[in-house]
This record gives C-alpha cells, sequence and structure tokens, in this order.
C-alpha cells in the first residue's frame, strides 16, 4: 500500500544509495542474480546519512527492509537487468549484545551477536509458496508458506471442493535455507561460565557460507517462538533471530583488550627475575604441590611457535598434554583451573556432554526442521585458538578417538558424512587427565597397559606426566598442611564476610588469603598470555639447539647398544622445542636462550624419567611411550610368537596351548605372563587358532 509516509522513506533510501552506494549497486546489476544476490549495507553508512532513519532501522527492521528493497528496485540502472528479488542486508551494527543478555525488549529488533558457530544443518530447499493441485479439477491453489507450519488449502480454488491436492513441486517456489547455532566464544566468558547461544535461521545467498567452529558476527531480527506444543501451549517463549547478515571474524583474541597500563605491568612482570616461580604459583594455588607439572601446564598456554615452512607445509606449536594418575590427586582440580587463566579455554569431560563429543559429528537430531542432518562442532574445535581441557579423556567415544589423531597432529577434523564434508579448525592445546585403566598406577607396568588410549594416541602428547599417590610422611605432611591452611583461610574469609562483629581483623584474614592466593592475578594473567602470543615469536639461538641436541642426541646413543631399546624418537625433539620455545615467551623474549633450552630439557627428563623407563630393565625405552610395548615385552612376545613357529609344524592342528606354555617355562616366562602374551597375538592377528586350544603363526 503506498502512503505518503512510504513513499518518502522509499525517496530517502533511494537518495541514501545515491549517495553512498552507487558503485555497489552497478556491481550488482552486473552480477545478479548468479554471483550476487544481495546489496550489503553498512549500518554506519546509514547513521551518517540519517541518524534517525538508522535508528528506525534498528526497532524495525523487516519494515525498514522492504522499503529499502523497493527502493532498490526503482533505482536508476545504467544496465537492462531488474533486481527484483534482490536483497538488502544491513550489517554492521556498533555493538553487539551478548548473548545471555538478550531480553524481551529487543524482540523485533536489529540486533548483532557475536560468537563460534556451534551447529550448522545442511543447506536445503524450503517452500515459500506451496501450488496444491486439486486431483479433482487440476485447478493449481498457491498457499504461501509463512514461519511455522505447513499450511494446505481449505478448499480448491477451482472446484471449491476440499481436495484431494497433490503438492506440485515445479510450480512452488522454494529458497535455500539452513539454521546455525551461536554460542558465545569461550573468551568472552569469565571464570567457566557455562555458554549461552542463539539460533539463527538463514535463507537465500547467505546459505552454506559458515561451518561449524566459524567465529562470526551475525545481525539479524530477534523473534519469539512459543514453547509446548499445539495442544498445550505454554506462556514461555523461546527466543531465535532471523539473520540478515553474517561475516566470519578473524579468531585472533579480539575481545581481549589490554591497555598501554596492562601493558606496562605485564613487561615489568616479565623482567621479574623469580617469573618462572610466580608462574607456576599462579596455576591452582589451592593444590600442593606440583611445581614441574605446573610450569609445564604454563609453558603450554604460552605455546610454542606455529611454524609455516617453505614448502607450505605446517609445524604446530602447540603443546599437547596428558596427566595420568591415581583418582583424588588433584588432577581435576587443576584441569579446571585453565578456564581462569587462559584467554581461550574449554573445559570439558572426556564423556562429553554434548553430541558432538570432543572433536566434531554429522547427527540428525531434531536442531534441523524434518530431521536435516547437522554439523557440530565438539570441544576441540570451540577451543580453537586456545587450549582444550579434557577430563576424564580414557572414557571418550571410539568416534572421538579416531578423530583425535588427526585434531592432535593436524590440527584440523574432517568429517565426511551424509552428504555433509567438511574440515574444522583445531588449532588448540589439549591438556588431559586420564585415570588408570586398573584404578591405581602401576610403576611397573608400561604405561600403553595402563590407560584406556591407544599408542599411536599417547604418542601425540608432547609431555606425560604421571601422578602417583603413594605414602610419604614428610609429602604428606607438607600437604595436610597446606590442605588445612587453604580450607583455613577460606574459612576466615567467609567468617568475615558473613560475620560483620567478627573478632578477626581484616589484617589477620589477608595474612593468611595471601598464602594461597594466586602469586599472578589471573585477569593479568589472561592478559600476559595473550599479549604474549600476540606479540612474540622467537627464534633459537646456537646456544640452545646445542642443548636440544646434545640432550636427544645423547639419549639416542644410550640406545646404540645390541640389546638396548631405542630411547626417544624424534618427535620427542619438536616437543622440546616447543617448550624452549614457549619458555622464552613468558619472558616476552626475542629468543630461546640456553636457559629456556635447559627448562625444556629438564620437564622433558622428568616426564621421561617418569614413565619412559622400561620397568623390567631400568633403562629409557620411547618403544614404552611410542607402542606401549617395552622393548623386554617385545622380546618375551617375539619369543612366545617364536616357540609357536617352532612347534606348529610338529602337530596337524597346530601348536597346543599346554605344550607351547611349558615351552615358556622353560625358557623363563612364567605361565601367566605366556598366556597373557598369546591372547595378545591373537589380538593382533599374528597367531590364530585353527581349533580349539591349538595355535598357528600367520
Ligand atoms: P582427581 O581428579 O585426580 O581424581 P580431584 O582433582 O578431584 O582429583 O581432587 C580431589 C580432592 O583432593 C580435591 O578436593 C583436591 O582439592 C584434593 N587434593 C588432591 N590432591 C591435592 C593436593 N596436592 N593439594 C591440595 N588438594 C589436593
Ligand atoms: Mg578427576
Amino acid at each position: 500500500m503506498a502512503t505518503a509516509e512510504n513513499t518518502e522513506l522509499i525517496d530517502r533510501f533511494e537518495e541514501f544509495y545515491r549517495n553512498y552506494y552507487r558503485n555497489e549497486i552497478g556491481e550488482l546489476a552486473q552480477k545478479y542474480p548468479n554471483d550476487q544476490k544481495s546489496l550489503y549495507v553498512d549500518w554506519q553508512d546509514l547513521y551518517r546519512f540519517d541518524p534517525d532513519l538508522a535508528d528506525d532501522y534498528r526497532t524495525k527492521p523487516e519494515q525498514l527492509q522492504e522499503y529499502a528493497e523497493e527502493a532498490l528496485r526503482l533505482y536508476d540502472l545504467p544496465v537492462d537487468v531488474s533486481l527484483g528479488q534482490a536483497h538488502v542486508r544491513v550489517r554492521n551494527l556498533p555493538e553487539s549484545e551478548d548473548i545471555r543478555d538478550i531480553r524481551h525488549e529487543h524482540h523485533g529488533n536489529l540486533i548483532s551477536v557475536q560468537g563460534i558457530v556451534r551447529k550448522a544443518t545442511d543447506v536445503r530447499p524450503k517452500v515459500l509458496t506451496a501450488a496444491f493441485e486439486c486431483q479433482r479439477c487440476g485447478t493449481l491453489t498457491r498457499i504461501p508458506q509463512a514461519a511455522g507450519d505447513f499450511q494446505e488449502p481449505h478448499e480448491c480454488q477451482g472446484c471449491e471442493r476440499q481436495g484431494p491436492f497433490r503438492l506440485n513441486t515445479d510450480q512452488s517456489e522454494f529458497i535455500d535455507a539452513q539454521k546455525i547455532r551461536v554460542q558465545e566464544s569461550p573468551e568472552g566468558l569469565r571464570g567457566g561460565e557455562t555458554p549461552q547461544s542463539i539460533d539463527i535461521n538463514i535463507e537465500d545467498d547467505i546459505t552454506g557460507k559458515v561451518t561449524a567452529g566459524d567465529h562470526v558476527r551475525a545481525t539479524g531480527i530477534l523473534k519469539l517462538d512459543q514453547q509446548g506444543s499445539d495442544q498445550d501451549k505454554s506462556p514461555m517463549f523461546d527466543i531465535y533471530m532471523d539473520g540478515v547478515s553474517i561475516v566470519i571474524e578473524d579468531e585472533q583474541f579480539e575481545d581481549m583488550e589490554i591497555t598501554d597500563a596492562d601493558k606496562k605491568e605485564i613487561v615489568e612482570l616479565s623482567n621479574e627475575p623469580d617469573i618462572y616461580d610466580q608462574m607456576v604459583g599462579a596455576i591452582a594455588p589451592s593444590i600442593y604441590g606440583y611445581e614441574k607439572e605446573k610450569l609445564a601446564m604454563m609453558l603450554q598456554l604460552f605455546s610454542g611457535v606455529t611454524k609455516d615452512l617453505p614448502d607450505g607445509s605446517r609445524i604446530r606449536g602447540d603443546l599437547h598434554m596428558l596427566l595420568i594418575g591415581d583418582p583424588g590427586t588433584g588432577k581435576s582440580q587443576m584441569l579446571s583451573y585453565i578456564r581462569e587463566i587462559a584467554p581461550r579455554s574449554v573445559y570439558t569431560s572426556g564423556k562429553g556432554s554434548s553430541s558432538a563429543g570432543l572433536t566434531a559429528a554429522a547427527v540428525r537430531d531434531d536442531f534441523g526442521d524434518g530431521q536435516q542432518w547437522t554439523l557440530e562442532a565438539g570441544a576441540l574445535v570451540l577451543a580453537d585458538q586456545g587450549i582444550a581441557a579434557v577430563d576424564e579423556l580414557d572414557k571418550m567415544s571410539p568416534e572421538d578417538r579416531s578423530a583425535m589423531h588427526e585434531a592432535l597432529e593436524q590440527q584440523r577434523i574432517s568429517v565426511s558424512k551424509a552428504g555433509i564434508n567438511a574440515t574444522l579448525k583445531s588449532r588448540c592445546s589439549l591438556l588431559g587427565a586420564a585415570n588408570p585403566k586398573y584404578g591405581r598406577f602401576d610403576q611397573y607396568e608400561p604405561i600403553g597397559e595402563q590407560i584406556d588410549l591407544e599408542p599411536a594416541l599417547i604418542s601425540r602428547f608432547d609431555l606425560i606426566f604421571t601422578v602417583t599417590d603413594k605414602p610419604d610422611e614428610e609429602a604428606d605432611r607438607n600437604l595436610a598442611e597446606h590442605i588445612i591452611q587453604t580450607n583455613y583461610a577460606g574459612e576466615l574469609h567467609t567468617h568475615r564476610t558473613q560475620n560483620p562483629t567478627s573478632n578477626f581483623s581484616e589484617e589477620e584474614v589477608d595474612t593468611v588469603t595471601d598464602e594461597v592466593a594466586p602469586t599472578i592475578e589471573p585477569d593479568l594473567l589472561r592478559k600476559y598470555v595473550a599479549y604474549a602470543k600476540r606479540n612474540c615469536f622467537p627464534t633459537m639461538t646456537e646456544e640452545a639447539k646445542t642443548v636440544i641436541e646434545d640432550f636427544y642426541v645423547d639419549l639416542r646413543l644410550k640406545g646404540q647398544d645390541d640389546d638396548a631399546p631405542v630411547p626417544v624418537t624424534a618427535r620427542k625433539l619438536e616437543a622440546l622445542v616447543r617448550l624452549a620455545e614457549a619458555s622464552a615467551r613468558i619472558r616476552l623474549s626475542d629468543t630461546v636462550e640456553e636457559t629456556d633450552a635447559d627448562r625444556a630439557v629438564d620437564i622433558a627428563h622428568y616426564c621421561l624419567k617418569e614413565i619412559g623407563v622400561d620397568p623390567e630393565t631400568g633403562e629409557f625405552d620411547a618403544d614404552v611411550v611410542e607402542t606401549g610395548t617395552s622393548k623386554s615385552q617385545r622380546d618375551r612376545i617375539q619369543n612366545i610368537r617364536g616357540i609357536i613357529a617352532d612347534i606348529e609344524d610338529e602337530y596337524d592342528e597346530g601348536a597346543p596351548i599346554d605344550v607351547v606354555v611349558e615351552r615358556a617355562e622353560e625358557v623363563g616366562i612364567d605361565e601367566s605372563k605366556a598366556e597373557h602374551e598369546i591372547e595378545k597375538l591373537k589380538q593382533k592377528g599374528e597367531v590364530y587358532e585353527p581349533r580349539t586350544d591349538h595355535l598357528r603363526t600367520t
């Protein structure tokens, strides 16, 4: 309906286009409709042209968009095309709403939100106008489909009877549609809040452009959707957005604002001689001990330098670290503290609360209308460019296990299922914790035997710490004192805040609390890490190179005697480089010095000693880490296999198990070990059972 006001507004938009968007419209006209279907309008331009019009666009977006599109259709084009179905898409509103702060007063307004795409459905056609063919007279009845349920005609427009009707898809009008879920970015969350999300429906030319894991800024109209079913309507409403424009943002720590004052404080801190001790004291101060583990976690936060090689390949700078150990040793506590101090972090359990688990998944749930396939990003994707702390890593699903290898080394996750082919970025560090399979850690068993993670996966970790809980009078006393002191500090603090007439003075409380407070405030530490990762890309000095090289070669040398196990593989070498780089970053240094290399070597040595030692020979044995089988154990397996091979030909039906076990005992392998190894050989397919209790090698 053309009223005076409408005409006036349409004229305003035309004038706006002539002043600001002449070139853009010319370009659109050339590309329309195949290569481009929308005119993108920067809201700030509109504001500069007419602040009132721009404000109206935010409060009455649907109406104003209609006028803007009408003005576009009326615009005098240099070429002879019609922009009949072109869209006007506004973007770049001056501020974004926090998803958790969206309220009913935003209803119907144009708003913008920032976050990470958690889920995205397939792009599928959605019917706009459905053409129903009457089966009696053949007349087509066209029914426009608004949002909500599918509408069918009451009666035929031709014969006025109630059908039956057949949907004629050729005569119906469709549009591409997609639904995405945008979740608050991890860095915007303080102290481990649960991230909130909003669903956004998008249509036509902007579909299929974003995928799960993308950081986006989405502009759209806030809508309400009544909860409950048709029969049982609820007074409560859900919110969602009709997306107008979606812009993929750079994934850097854009939310982290570092002022000049912060910068000064960071630089001063980095020059303090005891900065590494301070860093250790800044992680989970309520947990006693674990200096090496905490230092390693800090190095992980700062991470090594990602290297792009001239041949186009890439070496990850992120460090992966695993804590394995007895229950109740503070692993979970340390892991969850990461949320306080990492600029971008995701904390989750291996069991995973979402269907995407740790990596990513193509799922068919009720997210999309009509059971569309949805691509959902898991923890390692959401933690892209940050750190993923995964507790109970050993409990992860089989799907995650297979995707995990690629995620850790190539730092991407490929999903290929049901027509969804996507590669998601997961450039994050993994901090995992796992419990031993049999409840407690046994130092004399190789590590691969004790945790429920396959050797190839274990070998992806740069550092593996084992946390054992052995009674030790002195350590126990210190630990007890620490825990009691922490609790006492907490008591005093609570007591004073709850009780204004407390007998304890503020100073008393402060002295006790200071002892268990972090050495660096989490807020400052987060900025420190972000600043270092943004600005500091250290390179190795000759001295540092030598230290790392010597350590590696020395360890390898020990494996040179004929029979000795191979100590370390080249993977460890890269881990050392990363650790040394991270150490330099803590000082904000441009060079990796000898002390950094020493620090890296020290940590690596500590870890290797804890787990890399072949429990049966006492020597370093990288095979334990890399394959989960120590050399002496491999020899034993070889032996059993040898024994079977030796005697299988003496019997028609293969080597009888009891004879094999007997021979094994003769060479010093006891019965239970022998049976265990036979079982393993069978699992690996190296021997099979042609008849019950008879074995043959393959
Ligand atoms: P895990 O995940 O290793 O099973 P948790 O992190 O759940 O263990 O720790 C269990 C409890 O024991 C926590 O309340 C923790 O504070 C306490 N605890 C364990 N080890 C320590 C320690 N070294 N210092 C302080 N508290 C500890
Ligand atoms: Mg735990």
